[in-house]
This record gives structure tokens, sequence and C-alpha cells, in this order.
């Protein structure tokens, strides 16, 4: 397997074993339902919640003779996935059979793409703490998804839910290009974030719309692969980094030990923490793998590309770049900016035709602030991006401080209204006027004579005169005319 030499040289992420340093490799099998009114193979709804079998048709209960019809929203959905995924798009696919029996699959089959996907190669980019990481995609794939069996709700009985049975999912798996925790996290996130931003998947984990199976394997920096374990159905990014941290340093002490590692299929127990074996690991001849004599090889011809291609929305790294160049702004507030659409959306009706960086400042640190500490987001902000625009150009025209844009700001979400206006009412207007200034200026200047002497010797001590004139102006004083004025009065 390729390996970039840059990669090998970076120590940070091996861990210390008893014997010497070791490697994680990760791949990952992101499972995203996809974001349809109905489901793969059927017209019933593909909605979460409901009561149980409320959202069920008979080609998902596999009545006999029932016929399945694949559903073109979803086919869109994945090749559009796979554009913002830099994918190869292929423009004939099969779907299989994959074989296997469990209560909750009552066809005793999956269909799934195995052999022919419809989405091939492509890559995703990372930031993992300022650091740019590169991540290969192997394939994308089309699948139904299970039902879900039910053993809670009686003591001796469990129940089967097809509500989710024949839902769309998209089975995205990466090459083994990762190498820690953190960047398995920063790619899930990742992933995510493109999907939103494409209108995909909702990213939902909690509802279980995204799932990762992880594949971890340990070895010395530097030599072969060695055998990995698949751990299944993590939903959470939290627990997937637990789940990877736990099971690298259980590999690495059985092989420490002497021992080796077998190839299976482990459960994360999230309540202890750990991995626990669930069951060998299958290989793909187990399933009977063959194509569903029920359904024609998936044809897509280039105007179907071309049209999702030419819709297709600016995606996250794009932004980012953008945000840069046009607004002069750091990577990282780019990315704070650019996490959610609807946030960069905001963010640049404050900036347009604003300073950028004035606008971002006010946007992250104010507004996310306290979106953040009152449990809104900008869908729900009582201070619209017309007034937060407002306020900055109050503060360019030097109408108002920063000081009091910040009560301006306080005002606005607390009661709403027009900047400019509450400005103007409540008489906060910074005061340029010198005449007033200066009466300010001089009677702290004759009350602190000893001062005077000290800021003739000291010049960084003008920044207490400073303060003291915005004190007794009520913070209204324009800083830089309080601070020329003071120089030339004091001589300094
Ligand atoms: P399967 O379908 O049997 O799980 P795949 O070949 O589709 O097998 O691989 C599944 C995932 O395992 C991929 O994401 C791949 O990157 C990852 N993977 C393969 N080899 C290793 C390894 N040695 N260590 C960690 N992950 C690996
Ligand atoms: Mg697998």
């Amino acid at each position: 397997m390729l390996e970039s030499a840059k990669r090998v040289a970076e120590k940070k992420d091996w861990i210390k074993g008893a014997t010497g340093d070791w490697e994680i490799v990760l791949g990952l099998e992101v499972h995203a339902q996809v974001l349809a009114r109905s489901k793969l193979f059927s017209g019933a709804s593909a909605e979460f919640g409901g009561a149980p079998n409320d959202h069920v048709s008979l080609v998902d209960a596999a009545m006999p003779g029932m016929l399945p019809v694949i559903n073109e929203f979803c086919v869109e959905q994945a090749v559009r996935t796979g554009l913002g995924l830099k994918a190869q798009i292929n423009k004939r696919s099969v779907f299989d059979r994959k074989n296997y029996f469990y209560p909750d699959l009552p066809q005793g089959y999956q269909i799934s793409q195995y052999k022919q996907p419809v989405v091939g190669e492509g890559s995703v980019h990372l930031d993992v703490d300022g650091r740019a990481v590169e991540v290969g995609i192997e394939r994308l794939h089309l699948e139904q998804d299970a039902g879900k069996s039910l053993h809670d709700q009686h003591p001796n009985m469990s129940f089967v839910d097809l509500n989710r049975s024949g839902c769309a999912l998209m089975e995205i798996v990466s090459k083994p290009d990762l190498r820690s925790a953190d960047e398995a996290k920063a790619y899930v996130t990742k992933l995510r974030q493109i999907m939103r931003y494409l209108g995909t998947c909702d990213g939902n984990m909690e509802q279980g719309s995204l799932r990762a199976d992880v594949n971890v394997s340990v070895r010395r920096p530097g030599a072969e692969f060695g055998t990995r374990c698949e751990i299944k159905n993590v939903n959470s990014i939290r627990f997937m980094g637990q789940a990877i941290e736990y099971e690298a340093r259980r590999q690495i002490g059985i092989l420490e030990d002497g021992g080796s590692i077998d190839q299976e299929t482990r459960l994360f127990d999230a309540r202890k923490g750990e991995t626990r074996s669930m069951r060998s690991k299958e290989e793909a001849h187990d399933y009977r793998y063959f194509p569903d004599p029920d359904l024609l090889p998936l044809e897509i011809d280039d105007a179907f590309i071309g049209h999702i291609k030419a819709a297709l929305p600016e995606l996250p790294d794009e932004k980012i770049a953008r945000f840069m160049t046009d607004y002069g702004l750091t990577a990282y507030d780019a990315q704070v900016l650019t996490a959610e659409r609807a946030s960069a959306d905001f963010f640049e009706q404050v900036a347009r035709g604003r300073d950028g960086k004035a606008a971002a400042n006010w946007v992250i640190n104010e507004l996310f602030g306290r979106l953040n500490k009152e449990g809104k987001t900008v869908e729900t902000t009582p201070v619209s991006a017309a007034q937060l625009g407002q306020i900055v150009d109050l503060i360019a025209a030097g109408t108002i401080s920063g000081k009091i844009a910040k009560d301006v700001f306080e005002i606005v979400w607390t009661e709403g209204g027009s900047p400019a206006e509450i400005v103007e009412a409540r008489g906060m207007k910074q005061v340029t006027d010198t005449g007033a200034i200066e009466k300010a200026v001089d009677e702290i200047i004759a009350a602190n004579p000893d001062k005077v002497e000290q800021v003739k010797a000291k010049p960084t001590m003008l920044g207490w005169f400073v303060g003291q004139v915005m004190k007794t102006t009520g913070g209204k004083a324009n800083p830089q005319s309080v601070s020329d004025l003071l120089k030339a009065k004091l001589g300094i």
C-alpha cells in the first residue's frame, strides 16, 4: 500500500508501548441514511420515528411476489454525495443480494452493491489541529437498511420494527489512511459536514442516520499493516474516539505479550468504555453475493450526472478558501464560520460591503458565543444579520466605541430594535467633540499631579490616563482622540 514518507516521519500520534512505538491504522465504513421521503425500493415513508411498523410496505415486509422499484431520487443523492467527495461516478453499477438470516431482515438478504458500486474512488481533506490530512475514499455504494429487533419491551418476547427496513443507505468506505482517533473524528465530522451542505444526509447520529464501523489495527511505524478488528455501529463521534483508543491499547497489549490478533467483529460497550468480541470475521463468500434478478443494472448517463453537478452548492473547502481571500480571514475563523451552511450564509450577509475581519469577530465572538450559551442557532437568533451589520457600521463610522457596541448588542438581543435608533435615543454616541473630551482630560490631569510626573518618565502609564477619561465619559469618548489629546497636553 502507498505510504507517504511525510506520514512515516510524523511521530506525534504514535503510542508508546512497553517495547517501543506503535502506530494506529484505521479505515472507516460510514453508513449514511439518504435524506429522502421514501425508501430505496418502495414508496413507504423513510421518516424517522412513528409507531412500530407504521412505515412498512409489502415490499419492505418481503411479501412473496413483491418487486423492488429503484427510487431515482436516492440514486441522485448518492451521485451528489459522490461528486462532493470528488469521486468517480460509475455509469453502470449493479445491485446484489447479500444473503444472511436475521429476524429484522424479512427478505433473507440485503440488496446492496458489491463489486460494481455507483461511486468509485475519491478523497476528503481534513485539517487536524492545523495539519492537512488527505483521506482516500475507496467507494460509495447504495444499499437497504434492515429493520430493528426490540428486546426490552417484554420479559420473554422480542419484537421486530420494520420502519427502517428498506431505507436507503450510502455506505462510504475509506482507505486505511487514518492514523489516530483525532483523525477519525475529524473525518466523520467532515463527511457529515459535506453531506449536510449537499442535503444528502442529515447526519443525525442519535437517530442513527449516520453510523460508523471502525476498522482498527496497529503496527510498528513503517511496518506492514497488522490484522484488523472491525468495531460495529458506533453512533457518536465521542464514543468512536473512546472505542479506537481502547481497541488499539488492547491489540498492543496482546502483541507485546507475544500473541497475535484474531480478525473479528467487535462491539463497543459505551457504559464500560470497552470493545468486546461479537463474532469472528465473516468473509464475502459467506454471503453468497449474486446480482439481484429483480433489478436491472443501474445505468446513468452524462446528462443525469451533469444536471446534478450543475446544481452542486459551494462546498466547505471552497468556501473556506474564498472566505480567506475575499474577507481576509484566518483559516481558523473561516472554518468556524463554515461549519454549517446556515452560519456561513449568515456571516456573508453581515460581511457584504463591510470589513470582513470586523464582521467575523462580531459573528464569532459576540453572536456565536451568545447563541451557544443560550442553546440557540443562527436559525433562531434574536439578532438578525441586518442588525449585527448595523452595529458593525456604527463602530466603523466612529459613532460608537467597541465597548458601547457590546451594550447595543445586548439591548438588541433582549429588546430588539434598530441599533442606530437605540444609539440615538439612549445617547450612546461616542463623544468625538474635542471640547467635551478636553474638559475631561484637563480634570484628570489637574487631579493627579503625582501621576503626571510618573507618566513623563514612563510613557506606558498613558493607558491609565486614557482609562480614567473613558470612565468619566461613560465609555463614550473616542479612545484615539483621548490618547492624542493626552499626549499633546502632557508633552509626550
Ligand atoms: P470488509 O467489507 O470485509 O470489511 P473492506 O475491504 O471493504 O472489507 O475494508 C473495510 C475497511 O477496512 C476499509 O475502510 C479499509 O480501509 C479498512 N482496512 C483494511 N485493512 C485495514 C487494516 N489493516 N487496518 C485498519 N483498517 C483496514
Ligand atoms: Mg466491513
